[in-house]
């Protein structure tokens, strides 16, 4: 069997053509865009891309992007006093917090002081404490992109064995919740689990969220499983590749997504859809 290849690049475009057909409506419903600032301290080149690639898509939906670049220097008092600003600023509904952050600025300080409504990324405790008890508002967006990817291939989740191989609060935690939520029934893995192997061939939906260049072999993929490859890697001959040994992969499983073209566009067209979604319950309150 050859997996039919999930296409994320265009399942992207379709979410970000949803998006600007909704932010046409909410301009005219309430008068203004919505609005996503994104804050990036240093000179990370990978982060200068990736946050340059936000504030571009945003404003492709029409969605006010904003970049502020701060100098790597900037201390922790001072990266939070920008996001007091912006926690006050009516005009902003999603904030996002390019990581990694230098070494001398404390993560969790810095994401835990984002108005948890304005948190687009979903890495707020308040938004991972909400997802963990079934009422979910800002979810991070790469397992969102990938449940939505899982949707549209037609991959049934309800009853369905799912391994998540990864347990960070960005990936492996909410990925694991969303399937819990989609009634499959959910296993973690991570670097201290016995046999992975062995675990990932029972999986009727594998995702892998490790980091590893083409750890995930064959021989880890049950025969018509449906494989999500969240991990971005270069692998030995410098190209970019995902966690799961593609080509050898591919045609054992069902349905598998590509890296690069799968799960990496949804990411930032997931971020611009909790971007409308935090402008939507912060109208509501208003
Ligand atoms: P982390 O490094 O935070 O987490 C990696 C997880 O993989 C950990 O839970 C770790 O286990 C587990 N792990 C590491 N080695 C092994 C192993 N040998 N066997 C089993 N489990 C292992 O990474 P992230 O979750 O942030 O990201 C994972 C991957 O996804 C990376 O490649 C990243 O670049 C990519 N990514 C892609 C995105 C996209 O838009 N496509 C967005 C975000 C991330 P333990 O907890 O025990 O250490």
């Amino acid at each position: 069997m050859t997996a039919r290849i999930i296409d994320g690049k265009a399942i992207a475009k379709k979410v970000r053509d949803e998006v600007a057909e909704r932010v046409r409506g909410l301009v005219s419903a309430h008068g203004r865009a919505p609005g996503l600032d994104v804050v990036l301290v240093g000179e990370d080149a990978a982060s200068v891309v990736y946050t340059r690639n936000k504030e571009k898509a945003a404003i492709e939906v029409g969605v006010r992007g904003r970049l502020h670049r701060l100098p790597a220097e900037t201390t922790e008092a001072e990266l939070l006093s920008v996001i007091r600003k912006l926690n006050e600023d009516p005009t902003v509904d999603g904030i996002l917090v390019q990581l990694p952050l230098p070494k001398h600025i404390r993560e969790q300080s810095v994401l835990d002081a984002i108005d948890p409504d304005k948190d687009v990324d979903g890495f707020h405790p308040h938004n991972a404490g909400l997802l963990l008890s079934g009422r979910p508002h800002l979810v991070p967006c790469t397992p969102v992109g990938c449940m939505r990817l899982l949707r549209e291939a037609g991959v049934e989740l309800s009853g369905a064995r799912a391994v998540v191989v990864g347990r960070s609060n960005i990936v492996g935690k909410p990925m694991a919740q969303l399937l819990l939520a989609a009634n499959a029934t959910v296993t973690i893995a991570h670097s201290k689990t016995r046999d992975l192997p062995g675990l990932c061939r029972e999986a009727d939906v594998l995702i892998a969220a490790i980091g590893r260049a083409k750890m995930i072999g064959a021989d880890f993929v049950k025969p018509g499983a449906a494989v999500i490859d969240v991990g971005i890697n270069r692998g030995e001959d410098g190209k970019l590749c995902g966690d799961v040994d593609y080509e050898p992969a591919k045609e054992k499983a069902s349905a598998i997504t590509p890296v690069p073209g799968g799960v990496g566009p949804m990411t930032i067209a997931c971020l611009l859809e909790n971007t409308l979604r935090a402008f939507e319950k912060r109208e509501q309150k208003a």
